[in-house]
């Protein structure tokens, strides 16, 4: 069964559509900046995000999940596909044109609470400014609105007049999920929002996530290369590797039965502090290949220890495994591989 066939089959409501998108990054050389290549950072990705779930986005750096984030609410324009976003029951095409009128309901949280916030604004103008920008005048109005973000995000009204210098990390990363839903959106996109942050307030950080879903029915599309986090938040999980999606499903249902031998192999990298749980450590053999000139056939084939003498030469597509519609897997092998599964507390 194909993507396409499962969508149809599928009656619960997309927010968010993304079909076969694609963005390349030109290489430039020599004086006249010819172009002599390009960088695949996402190539051929497509996935829904159902109203009021969580999807995660998974990968290691570089595998272009931020990019794919980034190509949704178009701070990049994309090179190929297509992006539908389900407002009040149409569905709306995402481009450089439509953007503005979508900006509303569709909000970014950056992956730096240092660098995502203006120094010179005090936390009041940074919260307020989303509304200045969409019209709304009235500063009693402004003032009210930024102190109940505040309080929704556990920040003190006293803090309207600090700036971002005088906040720590977790503190300044509350600051902009408030300016994000300053404008009641309905998909925020996270980019790896706790990972610039210290263990003790990732865990601060994602429960106030998961109580503001709750609090104003919000949908995110959540990017990480934490799985542990991801297991505690998503709904589903999309893994990426070298641009691709090479695993789609529950997120249940991944942790306890990996199909594809990438996903395996990050799981195998999750410390896990029960001794009598542990997974074979998988250590990936060679490079990650270069998204300007990815290898033939699997993408995955080079560092991949079931890899066949089809994996160098056919490319895998992303298809159910095991009759399984909500499981879709990229690998010639997944139905034969029992891959190990984790447990995480
Ligand atoms: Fe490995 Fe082959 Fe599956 Fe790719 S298709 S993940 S190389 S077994």
């Amino acid at each position: 069964m194909t993507l396409k066939a499962i969508e149809k089959n599928d009656h619960r409501q997309n927010l968010l559509e993304v079909n076969d998108l694609y963005k390349y990054f030109p290489i430039q050389r020599g004086v006249f900046r010819s172009t002599v290549g390009h960088v695949r950072a996402v190539d051929g990705v497509s996935f829904q995000v159902k109203s009021g779930e969580t999807l995660g986005l998974v990968g290691e750096s570089g595998c272009g999940k931020t990019t794919t984030g980034r190509c949704i609410i178009q701070l990049e324009t994309p090179t190929g596909g297509q992006i539908f976003f389900n407002k009040d029951g149409t569905r709306v095409p995402v481009n450089p044109k439509t953007i503005k009128s979508l900006r509303r309901d569709m909000q970014f949280i950056f992956q730096d609470p240092y660098s995502s916030l203006n120094p010179r604004m005090t936390v009041e103008r940074i919260i307020a400014e989303p509304l200045i920008t969409h019209g709304i005048k009235n500063k009693t109005e402004r003032r009210d609105r930024v102190l109940e973000l505040m309080s929704a995000v556990g920040l003190s009204g006293d803090h309207l007049s600090r700036f971002p210098h005088e906040f720590s990390g977790g503190q300044r990363q509350r600051v902009g999920i408030a300016r994000a839903l300053a404008l009641n959106p309905k998909l925020v996109i996270c980019d790896e929002p706790v990972s610039a942050l210290d263990v003790s307030v990732q865990a601060q950080v994602i429960n106030l996530l998961q109580d503001l879903q709750e609090q104003y029915g919000l949908t995110y599309l959540f990017i990480a290369h934490d799985l542990s986090v991801v297991y505690h938040i998503c709904n589903r999980v999309a893994v990426m590797y070298l641009g691709r999606i090479v695993e789609l499903t529950d997120v249940d249902e991944l942790f306890s039965n990996p199909k594809h031998p990438y996903t395996e192999a990050l799981f195998s990298a999750i410390p896990i502090p029960d001794p009598d749980n542990q997974l074979e450590q998988i250590i990936l053999e060679g490079d990650v290949p270069s998204p300007s000139n990815p290898p033939n056939g699997c993408s995955f084939h080079p560092r991949c220890r079931y890899a066949q003498s089809i994996c160098r030469q056919e490319e895998p597509a992303l298809t159910v495994t095991d009759g399984k519609d909500n499981h879709l897997v990229a690998c010639h092998y997944a139905a034969e591989l029992a891959l190990r599964g984790i447990r995480i507390a």
